[in-house]
């Protein structure tokens, strides 16, 4: 969810960041095909312009000559009313004529009645078949002009030879009569063909065309089509002839053409390319997305970390270290990341173990279980660190570093320390309160060696009363009194011992001995419960024990044993120590016939304070069993099958056989 929004925005920007160069884009290419469009535009103007002017021009061009043409035949006719030898005149001039205007095919001279009087060219029909006879459609301006009195057109007209022609008749009239008539025929194209100059025709294409749009000539150097036109009435001849230009279109039409495709494709072009772009922008940023989540996510685990992380080069410089690291020395990421050694949490006094220390990590000889180190914080603070060391290897498999992980172990280390010392001050006080129960035992056991001493004491005093007395009988009686003396001596040393508060130390010692101790100490307890206490010690070879700890874990089992046995039959009251010798351990048991255990406390029954007794403190067995554990043995307890009475425990502890 919370990834989306962002995911969302960014698409959103992406989409406004490629909308911008498309908008552009088609901004740019409005505004190019704008300018061509008016390039293009301007040059019709002027190519039509120009056409407009070279039409005039050409309009005038023909005009002037077939005014000209129109006079000079004007004159022919004048001369031939006038002159003497009309007939050498006719020949001549019309001979010039032909010759100087060469648009003319041919000149006929006809006779008021329409009859031929001369032609020219004569006779000979002309390769290009221009009529020789009248043509049909001049008979109709024949009488126009003579009632005139000046030069006329005909319409324009086919021959058969299929080419258009028109015809210009001039009346030859003498003396107000009309004597004749002279007629100049023009076969269209030839008009255009001699008129119009080549370079006209390189541009232009010119035709003569009617009302109707029937075309009578044209003239062109050029085949394709044309782009414009422009036409102008043909006066003369008039009739609704008109001249019609059309222009080609110039090659800078094709080029512009040529541009405005390319414009067009390489916008598309352009628009296709972002569109890719916006493709791969969308995926990468869909990729980018994703990492940064990757990301996220990996540095959120980092740092919810309660774990501090350190990474180091070979070098043994610091590359990384996560919150908690910081967190840890109180120095800042930007404090640590670039050190070298020595490090600022490195405790000074202990610098040079600790130096040897990283020489170690840095030589891969680091231990694979972890060590502990003291650190100090920034603030000066000292703290036990747990660290495990580990090859950093980076993507492609190379070894880069070296990756820590520590663990602030400092409260665990007080929290255990705490506990020992609570565990020793139960120790204490259990032998405090196993003291408190042995005195009575302890004044009864003392009675006894005292009680001979003092009898000893006044049998040697009975003896020296005595005249007689030999000094060499006074003598066994004085060591047996040593012996008491000696004997009363070890028992108030032992429950010094007992006392004293002291660290557990293991020694070699021999576990008979201590065994046979034990049971002299509870032998009177046993005496006053009426309980027998049979064991059987073979030959053992020395432990290394904490010999006062063993002491106390044996009284307290052989006393519970014995405290168990209360309720049992006087003659069933029998305690056993045994020991078994194994291959790699002793096995001590203490076994009794006595009440047993409920299946319901069993679980309890090694627990602080669990105690089914009103006067008991329930500390007894778990300090056996630490005293055991620390021993590296174990202490569990078994229902008693063996026994006599039915009932019964047998509490059994192992010792490891160990090289003393
Ligand atoms: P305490 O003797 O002060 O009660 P212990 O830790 O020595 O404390 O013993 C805990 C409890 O275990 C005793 O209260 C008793 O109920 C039970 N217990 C110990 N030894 C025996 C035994 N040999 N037979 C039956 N119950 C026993």
């Amino acid at each position: 969810m919370h990834e989306t929004r962002p995911i969302a925005s960014n698409a959103r920007r992406m989409r406004l960041l490629l909308v911008l160069p498309k908008l552009g884009i088609v901004l740019l290419l409005a505004a190019l095909l704008s300018l061509l469009w008016l390039l293009q535009h301007n040059e019709t103007e002027e190519e039509r312009s120009a056409l407009i002017k070279d039409v005039l021009w050409l309009e005038q061009n023909l005009r002037f000559h077939l005014n000209g043409n129109e006079e000079q035949l004007q004159q022919l006719a004048v001369d031939l009313a006038t002159q003497p030898d009309a007939t050498g005149i006719f020949r001549t001039r019309a001979a010039h004529m032909l010759k100087t205007r060469p648009e003319i095919a041919q000149l006929l001279w006809l006779d008021a009645n329409r009859q031929s009087i001369d032609e020219l060219p004569s006779g000979s029909r002309p390769a290009d078949g221009i009529e020789s006879a009248i043509p049909p459609i001049a008979g109709k301006y024949f009488e126009i002009a003579g009632r005139l009195g000046k030069p006329v057109y005909s319409d324009p007209y086919f021959a058969t030879s299929g080419r258009a022609h028109i015809t210009l008749l001039a009346p030859v009239v003498s003396e107000r009569r009309l004597t004749g008539m002279l007629i100049a025929i023009y076969p269209l194209d030839s008009l255009l063909g001699n008129l119009v100059p080549w370079w006209f025709t390189e541009k232009y294409r010119v035709a003569i065309v009617d009302d109707n749009d029937i075309q009578f000539a044209t003239k062109t150097h050029i085949e394709g089509s044309t782009s414009q036109s422009y036409q102008i009435p043909l006066e003369p001849p008039g009739y609704g002839l008109k001249l019609k230009v059309s222009s080609y279109p110039s090659p800078g039409n094709s080029l512009q053409r040529l541009l405005t495709v390319a414009i067009v494709v390489l916008g598309a072009g352009v628009f296709w390319s972002l569109w890719i772009v916006r493709d791969l922008m969308r995926k990468r940023t869909l990729a980018e997305e994703a990492l940064r989540a990757e990301h996220a996510f990996r540095t959120a685990m980092e740092d919810s970390l309660t774990v501090g992380m350190r990474a180091r080069d070979l070098e043994g410089r610091i590359t990384y270290v996560n919150p908690a690291f910081c967190k840890m020395t109180g120095f800042s990421s930007d404090e640590l990341v670039g050190r070298t050694p020595p490090m600022p949490y490195w405790v000074p006094e202990e610098i040079e173990e600790t130096f040897a220390i990283h020489r170690t990590v840095l030589a891969g000889k680091a231990p694979p279980d972890g060590f502990e180190i003291t650190f100090r914080r920034k603030n000066g603070e000292r703290f036990q660190a747990l660290i495990y060391e580990a090859r950093l290897i980076d993507g492609n498999g190379q070894h880069t570093g070296w990756m820590a992980s520590m663990l602030d172990i400092t409260e665990r280390k007080a929290a255990e320390e705490l506990a020992r010392q609570q565990q020793e001050q139960l120790q204490f006080t259990a032998r405090l309160v196993t003291m408190g129960e042995m005195a009575s035992t302890l004044a009864h056991e003392l009675n006894q060696p005292l009680a001979a001493i003092a009898s000893y004491n006044t049998g040697c005093l009975n003896l020296l009363a005595r005249p007689d007395y030999d000094p060499a009988s006074i003598r066994p009686a004085l060591e047996k009194l040593g012996v008491q003396a000696q004997r009363a001596g070890r028992i108030i040393r032992r429950v010094h011992d007992f006392v004293r508060k002291s660290e557990p130390k293991r020694a070699p010692c021999a576990l008979g001995e201590i065994i046979e101790d034990c049971l002299g100490f509870v032998e009177a307890d046993a005496r006053k419960n009426q309980v027998r206490i049979e064991c059987t010690i073979p030959e053992l070879p020395p432990i290394a024990a904490d010999r006062l700890m063993l002491e106390q874990v044996l009284l307290n089992l052989i006393r519970n044993g014995m405290e168990a046995m209360a309720g049992t039959p006087e003659k069933e009251r029998l305690l056993k120590v045994d020991i078994a010798l194994g291959e790699s351990e002793l096995r001590i048991s203490v076994s009794d016939q006595g009440c047993g255990i409920d299946p319901e406390i069993r679980d309890k029954l090694f627990s602080a304070f669990f105690t089914t007794k009103p006067d008991g403190m329930g500390v007894g067995l778990s300090i056996c069993r630490s005293i055991i554990e620390f021993h590296r043995g174990r202490l569990w307890a078994e229902d008693n099958l063996r026994s006599t009475s039915g009932n019964g425990t047998i509490f059994i502890f192992t010792l490891p056989l160990e090289a003393a």
